[in-house]
C-alpha cells in the first residue's frame, strides 16, 4: 500500500509490519520516479512496477533491502560504494556476514536460499552529500555507516523528512550482527540523524515516526551501551569465552527463541563488542577467555 507522507512522497507499507524478510520503502513520484529499496511484498511489487520506477535506491545491501531489485528490470540501482559489491555478489555477501571467515558457508548459503536472494546489477555508486534530483524532489545522501559500511540515510531537507532505514528506531535497537558492523560508527551514525532535526522520520521497519525523535534517537543509541553494559558484568562474574558468551544472548536477549542463523549472528555481535571493550581496554583476554580489567 502507498501511504502519502508529503506531496509526491509514498512510504511502501509492506505487508507483515515490515518484519523480516520485508522493509518499508520509500516512493518518489517526481519526473524521475525513485524507489527505495525492494523487499516490499508482492502486491506492492506490482503496483509500483505500473507506476514506474526509474531509479531503485538500496539503502544498503541486507537481504531484507535488495530482495527483490532483480524484478525492476526498466530500473537503473543505485547504492553506496562500499555495499555495492555485497549486492553484486553473493560470494562478497557472504564475507560481510562473515559466512566465510567463521567457517559457516553452508550456514550461509542456507539462509541465502531460505529467502531464494539473488545478487543484482548496482549502475551507480553514492557517496555521502551527494544528491539525487527527482525533478521537484531532492534527496541528499547521507552515508551513515555502523549497521553496514555502506547504509544510507536520505534527506529530504525541503520537507524536513529522514528515511532512516535501518536506523529504525525500534525497541530492539541497532543491529550489528556481523563483522562488517562497526559499534563506534554506528554511534556516530545515530547522533548524525538526530542533529539533523528531523520533522519526520521513515524507518524500514517501524514506518513513520514523528513524535519525540530526539528522545528516540537517544533511547536507541543506549541499547548499544546497555548491551555493552551486559556483557561487562556476565564477566565481572566469571571469565568466559566467546561461546559461552555467546549463549547467554546478551544481543537478542535471553528470552528470543533463537534460529542457527541468529545464533551466529548473536556471536558476531557479542564478538563486536568484546574487541570495543579489548580496544578501550575495559576487558583482557587470555587463552580465549574475557577478563574484566
Ligand atoms: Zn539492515
Amino acid at each position: 500500500m502507498l501511504l502519502p507522507v508529503a506531496k509526491d512522497i509514498y512510504l511502501v507499507e509492506a505487508p507483515n509490519k515490515a518484519r523480516f524478510p520485508y522493509c518499508h520503502g520509500l516512493y518518489i513520484d517526481d519526473e524521475i520516479n525513485v524507489l527505495i529499496d525492494s523487499s516490499l511484498g508482492e502486491e506492492n511489487l506490482a503496483s509500483l512496477k505500473k507506476k514506474k520506477v526509474d531509479i531503485l535506491v538500496n539503502s544498503h545491501f541486507h537481504e531484507d533491502h535488495i530482495l527483490h531489485n532483480n524484478y525492476f528490470t526498466d530500473a537503473k540501482i543505485w547504492a553506496h560504494a562500499l555495499d555495492a559489491p555485497a549486492i553484486r555478489s553473493m560470494d562478497v555477501f557472504l564475507d560481510f556476514y562473515g559466512f566465510t571467515t567463521y567457517n559457516a558457508l553452508g550456514l550461509g548459503q542456507g539462509f541465502i536460499d531460505s529467502i531464494d536472494l539473488k545478487a543484482s546489477a548496482v549502475h551507480h555508486e553514492l557517496q555521502d552529500g551527494e544528491i539525487i534530483d527527482c525533478g521537484q524532489i531532492r534527496l541528499q545522501v547521507i552515508h551513515t555507516p555502523g549497521h553496514s559500511p555502506g547504509h544510507c540515510c536520505f534527506w529530504l531537507e525541503e520537507q524536513g523528512i529522514l528515511f532512516s532505514s535501518d536506523i529504525d528506531l525500534s525497541r530492539f535497537g541497532p543491529w550489528y550482527g556481523h563483522p562488517c558492523s562497526n559499534l563506534g560508527d554506528y554511534a556516530r551514525s545515530i547522533k548524525k540523524c538526530r542533529d539533523l532535526q528531523p520533522g519526520l522520520v521513515v524507518s524500514s521497519h517501524k514506518g513513520v515516526i514523528s513524535d519525540d525523535l530526539n528522545r528516540r534517537f537517544d533511547e536507541y543509541l543506549a541499547v548499544i551501551y546497555r548491551k555493552e553494559d551486559a556483557v561487562l558484568a556476565a564477566l565481572q562474574k566469571n571469565p568466559f569465552n566467546l561461546e559461552e558468551l555467546t549463549s547467554r544472548q546478551i544481543f537478542y536477549g535471553p528470552a528470543s527463541k533463537i534460529d542457527p542463523f541468529m545464533l551466529f549472528f548473536e556471536k558476531m555481535a557479542i564478538k563486536l563488542h568484546l574487541e570495543k571493550l579489548l580496544a578501550e581496554n575495559r576487558v583482557r583476554e587470555k587463552e580465549g577467555l574475557y577478563y574484566v580489567s
